[in-house]
């Protein structure tokens, strides 16, 4: 019931249209519940030979009649209804996304993108087919089924009791059912979280899959999966294939005990020939209730299944957050500090930053080299608290960032991660995401800073070339250099660079280093890089090892040592000298 908390809101808002919708289904079953004394009737002059034929032409009009009326108001039914679960499809999903995108990355790192992928799409589905169908069925099932064992009992009560005998069989057999089909659906739907996951990676891997001609395996992954989502439905096919026939079943042997008590009463006359066919009319008409128990129930189960899915994300809290004491950051802090900071990505596990202290002074740039492993990126996604230290504090002015409104904290921050992210748009929108003007100057002079203005004109579409899955193919250089520009474009007071010219030339790299610290003036920047050239102008440098520092200085400092930095240093030395 928890869960059902989830969509209330929606049911709420759309208490009117769900009104509206039963009104005309209950419209629709109450003509379909008038044919049969229709028939009645009919049957029941014909027999007793008091018809004529006005008579029988107002009979038949009460059938167009009703068959059209059963025609538009179905119509009005499913646009209220079915509209309705619509609705709760798209609030659901937008709700999902939205809070997803909160959670911090530490999520995102243990969650499977395709498993992400299967709650937006196939539990929203089923969310949706268990409001809209749940609630027709239902709806029918109670209204349907009870006004059709009413006329039943009307026409003769004894033969309803036979007709009904197999009831408590049926209820049985759905209540058994559902709960085996409720356990299935769940393997079922991780199963299918598993198969997108391993389709999404072969593809987003496909380079890797082809320089090293995995295709074979690739392909064998994921006929692996795909025969065990199968199986899994296979299994579920399994139960629902036994349940529907038997509910079919149970229908049948009433019509048999109708046909023959009822058939024998009408030789009695009990009751009357237009009520015998009246009589299975009506059980004919609680058919398809008698289904939609069994329908609705595995519906819902299923409904459930997703909804539960979906409430466990919606519960799940970011990990990173606004705490209540926070407040606004307005002006770019004047020194930042790393105090004692301690950090692990598992908190069973080893630390990966050990008693981290550093001081920064606003418009200085900290360079910061190590071997790889050592912490450095896990050192810079501590300032935007992607992450949040186990212990220690990060200080702006003296203050824990943590006392920081989150979006005061981004707004202060750009970041140039390792591997940059393209999305599918022009080059233009990458860097500024909004739709390209040519009269954006900032942005001219952003792509000239990184190195990147020539490159763009030489494009056919220029700065409306498209990139990302429908658009060119883009160098890793080249994208560097956009995320370089995008993080110029933006402008912020801090820049936080990881490995920014990694696969750009060592030229270029220098100067769009010098570009960079031109236009920084005031701006405090973080440049990680194993290429020394790159930081030798830094204020500070930073050497890290097994997440410690273990070294700290200026270039001119740190060059005269017998460190890792000074060793470094010379085989670089000697690397462009024989170059
Ligand atoms: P560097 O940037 O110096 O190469 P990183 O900061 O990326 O080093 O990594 C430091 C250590 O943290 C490494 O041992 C790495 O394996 C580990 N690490 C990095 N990211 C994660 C993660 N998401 N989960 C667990 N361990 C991680």
């Amino acid at each position: 019931m928890k869960s059902f908390n989830l969509i209330k809101p929606y049911f709420i808002e759309n208490r009117f249209k769900i009104i509206l919708g039963i009104f005309f289904l209950i419209i629709v079953d109450l003509l379909q519940l008038f044919i049969p004394r229709i028939i009645k009737w009919t049957v029941d002059d014909l027999t007793y030979n008091t018809i004529n034929r006005e008579k029988l032409f107002f009979y038949a009009l009460y059938i167009a009649a009703a068959a059209l009326c059963i025609g538009i108001c179905r119509y009005f039914w499913r646009k209220f209804l079915i509209g309705t679960s619509r609705r709760v499809e798209e609030g659901l999903r937008n709700q999902i996304f939205s809070h997803i995108q909160t959670l911090s990355q530490s999520y995102f790192i243990k969650t499977k993108t395709g498993e992400l992928m299967a709650h937006a799409t196939n539990d929203v589905t089923n969310i949706r087919m268990a409001t809209g169908m749940g609630m027709v069925a239902f709806t029918d099932a109670v209204f349907l089924g009870t006004s059709a064992i009413g006329f039943m009992i009307y026409i003769n009560l004894k033969l309803t009791l036979y007709a009904i005998l197999p009831m408590p069989l049926l209820i049985f057999s759905a209540r058994y059912f559902s709960r085996k089909m409720h356990r299935k659906y769940r393997t079922v739907q991780a199963s299918f979280g598993d198969l997108t996951e391993v389709v999404r990676e072969r593809f987003a891997g496909i380079r890797v899959v082809k320089a090293y001609t995995l295709e074979d395996k690739s392909y064998k992954d994921v006929k692996r999966s795909s025969i065990d989502y199968v199986s899994k439905n296979i299994a579920l096919t399994r139960i629902t294939g036994s349940f529907f026939p038997l509910m079919v079943l149970f229908t049948n042997i009433s019509l048999a005990i109708v046909i023959y008590f009822g058939g024998r009463q009408t030789i009695m006359t009990t009751i009357t020939t237009g009520d015998f066919v009246a009589f299975i009319s009506y059980l004919n008409l609680m058919t398809w209730p008698m289904m939609a128990v069994g329908w609705v129930i595995s519906m819902i189960q299923r409904g459930k299944a997703s909804l539960d899915r979906i409430n466990t994300i919606i519960q799940t809290e970011p990990g990173i957050n606004d705490c209540p004491e926070t407040s606004s950051l307005k002006e770019p802090p004047g020194t930042i500090r790393f105090d004692h900071v301690t950090f692990s990505y598992d908190p069973n596990h080893h630390h990966v930053l050990h008693d981290i202290n550093l001081t920064l002074k606003k418009g200085w740039t900290l360079g910061i080299t190590g071997p790889p492993g050592s912490g450095k990126t896990t050192l810079l996604n501590l300032v935007p608290r992607l992450f949040d230290p186990a212990s220690g504090r990060i200080l702006f002015d003296g203050r824990d960032i943590r006392s920081i409104k989150l979006t005061d904290l981004k707004a202060m921050i750009s970041f140039v991660s390792q591997e940059p992210f393209l999305f599918s748009g022009t080059i233009a929108e990458n860097i500024t995401f909004e739709p390209y003007r040519s009269d954006d100057n900032d942005l001219i002079s952003a792509t000239k800073s990184a190195i990147l203005y020539e490159t763009i004109l030489s494009f056919p579409n220029g700065f409306n070339t498209i990139v990302g899955e429908k658009g060119i193919v883009l160098s890793g250089g080249q994208k560097q250099r956009i995320a370089i520009a995008r993080a110029i474009y933006h402008n912020t007071p801090i820049l936080i660079l990881d490995d920014p010219v990694s696969q750009v030339d060592a030229e270029t790299g220098s100067l769009i280093i010098k570009e960079i610290q031109t236009l920084s003036g005031g701006k405090t920047v973080f440049i990680v890089s194993h290429r020394l050239s790159t930081i030798k102008n830094a204020d500070l440098i930073v050497v890290m090892d097994n997440g410690k520092i273990t070294e700290t200085g200026t270039h001119e400092k740190l060059a005269v040592t017998n460190g890792y930095y000074a060793k470094m240093l010379k085989l670089q030395q000697l690397e462009e000298d024989l170059l």
